[in-house]
């Protein structure tokens, strides 16, 4: 882009991959696909993605977001579950109350609960290294019965952690985890249980990793970096702090380009800028729009990896879609 000589120029290194992964355009079109089949009001536990912009947008097409089955009258009117995934106990209920429930968890959250159940049939006791209180955590944990798993939040969870026996033992992750600091606790539980049982591919799924590594890539050479996301997203917050490690001197997360701190961004001769997994591409452009207004934008794109993944829709929508 040619600088333009009445504004300061500013540097953007833009990572790539940013902004959805093909779990969040699977849950997103789930909820959309279902108010094309049923109409208004579709109802979906939980943000079915932590990202506000895309919450209203949903909710001004006619859905409605409840954080307990509970909330939903007993209307016939489809019920979709996050892509974080749920306890156990939510699609029993909606059986129960004989809702007409979808599931949007993204399969790579699903392949989580299937390591968590096998571990748990071959009487493993697992170790789920996340966050406590992220909906992704309170999904796996509730996948088995209390007491099952046991959460490691940090190394020194991981350093002192006591096993009920150290040769039955195993370990799932969630996926929106910092790639190193989940790789520095698989460490020490491996140093200290050798026969702990982990993941054949780790749990960190691929577009948390992409992210992470684009960040790594430019973080070195920036002055600031802008992390469009929420700050209940994970992999937007990891982002953040992979982005300071890296050598970054300020990472700063912003949900909307109203969020910019733009006296922070004063002695900036080059900004990095990226999205979590979570946040519409639309709002990083209303991101770089508002630096166009102060700055003469010098863009380039520093690219950490290709992205071809796809999931298709779950199958009750898919097959509606295709009787259509
Ligand atoms: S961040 Fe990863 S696990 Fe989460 S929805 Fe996207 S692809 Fe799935």
């Amino acid at each position: 882009m040619a600088a333009n000589p009445q504004k300061p120029v500013l540097k953007v290194l833009l990572c790539s991959p940013r902004g959805f992964c093909a779990g969040v355009v699977r849950a997103i079109e789930s909820v959309e696909r279902a108010l094309a089949i049923y109409g208004a009001p579709v109802y979906v536990r939980h943000e079915i993605v932590h990202n506000r912009y895309v919450v209203e947008s949903l909710k001004a097409k006619g859905a409605i977001f409840v954080e307990d089955l509970a909330e939903i009258p007993d209307s016939g009117a489809p019920v979709i579950f996050s892509a974080h995934g749920v306890p156990r106990a939510i699609p029993e209920e909606a059986t129960r109350r004989q809702l007409l429930a979808f599931d949007a968890t993204c399969p790579l959250v699903t392949k989580v609960h299937r390591e968590a159940e096998i571990h748990f049939r071959r009487e493993r006791e697992i170790v789920l290294i996340g966050h406590a209180g992220h909906p992704e955590v309170i999904g796996t944990m509730g996948q088995l019965p209390a007491g099952s798993i046991t959460l490691v939040q940090t190394i020194d969870d991981a350093k002192t952690f006591t096993p009920r026996d150290e040769c039955k033992l195993a370990y799932v992750t969630q996926t929106t985890l910092s790639v190193e600091d989940t790789a520095a606790m698989v460490e020490v539980l491996k140093r200290r249980f050798p026969q702990i049982v982990g993941p054949h591919k780790e749990d960190i799924c691929y577009a948390t990793t992409n992210r992470q590594e684009a960040v790594k890539r430019v973080a070195p050479v920036v002055d600031a970096l802008i992390v469009v996301g929420a700050p209940n997203s994970s992999n937007s917050q990891r982002l953040k702090e992979v982005a300071e490690r890296a050598g970054c001197p300020r990472a700063f997360l912003v949900q909307r380009a109203a969020d910019i701190e733009w006296q922070a961004l004063d002695a900036v001769a080059t900004l990095g800028v990226t999205a979590g997994a979570s946040a519409p591409e639309v709002l990083v452009e209303e991101v770089l729009g508002a630096l166009a207004e102060r700055y003469a934008l010098d863009i380039e794109t520093v690219s950490a990896a290709e992205e071809g993944m796809f999931f298709p829709l779950p199958r009750p929508l898919r097959e509606e879609q295709a009787a259509e």
